[in-house]
């Protein structure tokens, strides 16, 4: 008969789906979980990042919230994605990069110049006690703000200005991380740093590939090394300075 035929029929469609389902079956969270692994260990650990507190950061900041929805499948990705406001989050290596050169650890208080999405500053924010972050564009500093906020980040604050300055009422810093290419280094990030501390900042003419530079303030004196070429947005300045 026909129509037993068809249930018959419908019955299997629907226990071939089902078993599909099942077998296929996954959370978005697993796969973003399981993206952050390969992540790190193909992109980060693979190029020489050891320092344990920034792959255990990697490993558990996510991304993928950091990142405009249409980008969220890219965000473990092996490259820099744009945030809006012509900005970009950086490639995670060099953000694992920048974060093991300082050396962070439990205890320090770090200023980050360019809070973009806030990424960055969320991976210092799983190491040390207190990050300051200043980003140029308001509208990124409410929105990074808001979003470092729910996901709990109660030690980090976001500032809403030109960085240019750094922020002498909170100095000295144990580290600085600058994440927008500069002329020069600006000379209060460096009279901001304590003894003993380092800056990363990328230094040359925006628009070209720079060069990222590692500053170190010791007994007084100020030390320069050159780290690696990279690509970074322009430092901007605020209008009325
Ligand atoms: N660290 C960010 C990415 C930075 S992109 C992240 O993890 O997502 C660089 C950011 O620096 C941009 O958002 C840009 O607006 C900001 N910026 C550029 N010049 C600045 C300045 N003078 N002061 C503060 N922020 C600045």
């Amino acid at each position: 008969m026909p129509i037993q035929y068809n249930t018959i029929q419908v019955m299997r469609y629907l226990y071939i789906l089902f078993a599909f389902l099942i077998l296929s079956w996954s959370t978005p969270a697993q796969d973003y979980k399981k993206a952050r692994e390969k992540m790190v260990t193909e992109q980060i650990s693979k190029r020489g990042i050891k320092h344990a507190h920034t792959l255990d950061a990697m490993r558990k900041v996510e991304r993928h919230l950091f990142v405009p929805p249409a980008y969220m499948r890219m965000a473990y990705d092996d490259g820099p994605m744009p945030i809006g406001y012509g900005q970009t989050i950086s490639q995670p290596y060099i953000v694992a990069y920048m974060t093991e050169i300082i050396k962070p650890k439990s205890g320090d208080k770090i200023l980050e110049i360019g809070t973009g999405s806030g990424y960055q500053a969320a991976i210092l924010a799983e190491i040390v006690d207190k990050v300051y972050t200043i980003e140029i564009v308001s509208e990124l500093a409410n929105a990074a703000s808001e979003r470092l906020q729910k996901l709990g980040y109660d030690n980090v604050e976001v500032i809403s200005g030109d960085g240019y300055y750094g922020l002498e009422e909170e100095a000295p810093f144990d580290a600085i991380v600058v994440t927008a290419a500069s002329e020069h280094i600006p000379p209060s990030l460096t009279q901001q740093l304590k003894d003993g501390g380092k800056m990363v900042i990328p230094v040359g003419s925006p628009f070209l590939v720079q060069t990222l530079m590692l500053v170190e303030k010791k007994g007084g004196k100020i030390s320069t090394s050159s780290l690696m070429p990279v690509r970074f947005v322009p430092f901007t300045r605020s209008r009325k300075e």
